[in-house]
């Protein structure tokens, strides 16, 4: 399903004469492994674990370009388990590599098994409301994100497909897509 949404904005407050409005930016967070990343390579959990430079010199998912092209707006923002500080590093490097216009403040690498929706919401000052989004191709992280307040977007690729309809949310199966959401 691909979602439709409206311009990107939403209204949140009406003055005192009923004229003006506030408009509130959607802030999207982005998972990486099997979001942006091709993460389907041979032991890759053993070499990720393990191998210096495995994750920074993973290959991108398609339309990578476009993410970094709506980065610019600022609106846009990783958060992405990581085993230990070598991958911590690759990761950053990665990041730096294909995505340039993401500035460090929007950049979130925490550890594997942590709720991302609780690390968030403890380092930004964000509130989890229709305008708050999570592209993510692990279900447990949507529905804890949803369970928040937030809206999960599901990444549906070759490896993650949501075959068992886990799922019923909104998905995005090709990058180009998160246009809608931006
Ligand atoms: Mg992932």
């Amino acid at each position: 399903m691909t979602p439709k949404t409206d311009s990107g904005i939403i209204i949140i407050e009406i003055n005192k004469e009923g004229e003006k409005k506030m408009e509130k930016m959607k802030k999207v967070f982005l998972d990486l492994d099997g979001t942006l990343v091709r993460f389907n390579v041979e032991r890759a959990l053993e070499r990720f674990d393990n191998e210096k430079g495995f994750f920074a010199n993973l290959l991108a998912f398609d339309n990578i370009e476009i993410v970094n092209k709506l980065a610019t707006k600022g609106n846009l923002f990783i958060i992405s388990a990581s085993p230990n500080e070598q991958a911590d590093k690759d990761k950053m490097e990665w990041i730096k590599k294909y995505l340039p216009n993401i500035c460090l403040d929007n950049i979130t690498i925490c550890r594997i098994g942590e709720n991302k929706a609780k690390i968030i919401q403890e380092k930004y000052a964000v509130t989890f409301d229709a305008s708050c989004f999570l592209l993510d191709d692990y279900t447990k992280n949507l529905w804890e994100w949803e369970q928040m307040g937030g809206i999960g977007i599901k990444r549906l690729t070759v490896d993650a497909d949501n075959s068992t309809n886990k799922w019923k949310g909104l998905t995005l199966s090709s990058l180009e897509e998160l246009i809608n959401f931006c």
